[in-house]
């Protein structure tokens, strides 16, 4: 993303949950030592829904849900045992939108969502962790096309 000031390409110095779900304030400083702010959605925008409404189990069901949509995949796979790379890499970043969307979560409550240990979630919300599920994941798509 350009600096609104110099119009250099930034780098994102911090990143923290939104005050809605599904989003994450960016904090970005460019090479010529501006700083500025913006909102990113992690999920398109007509798919946010008001907090005050939902329950965080509605919450994790959507995250969970629309991430499955957007991979192609069933529900079923996220929430199961399966093992192929697509489905690695959507149940992970599932578990990291919802790590994002409630930082106060212990990783046992996230991994029970997911009929996991608790000491996987902790794996998987490990940067190189999920670069290397994603990276396996555009790997498998190539290999379809
Ligand atoms: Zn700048």
């Amino acid at each position: 993303m350009q600096c609104p000031k110099c119009g250099a390409d930034s780098k994102v110095y911090d990143s923290k949950p939104g005050r809605e779900p599904f989003t994450r304030i960016r904090v970005r400083d460019c090479p010529n030592g501006h700083m500025f702010k913006t909102v990113e959605g992690l999920l398109p925008a007509e798919d946010v829904p008001p907090r005050a409404t939902q329950t965080p189990r509605d919450v994790t069901d959507r995250i969970i849900r629309l991430i499955a949509d957007e991979a192609g995949i069933e529900v079923g796979a996220i929430l199961g045992r399966q093992r192929s790379p697509k489905v690695i890499e959507a149940r992970v970043r599932a578990i990291r939108t919802i790590a994002a969307e409630f930082p106060g979560w212990s990783f046992a409550r996230i991994a029970k969502i997911f009929s996991m240990d608790y000491s996987t979630v902790g794996y998987w919300l490990k940067d190189d962790a999920f670069r290397t599920a994603k990276r396996a994941a555009t790997r498998e798509r190539n290999l379809e096309r």
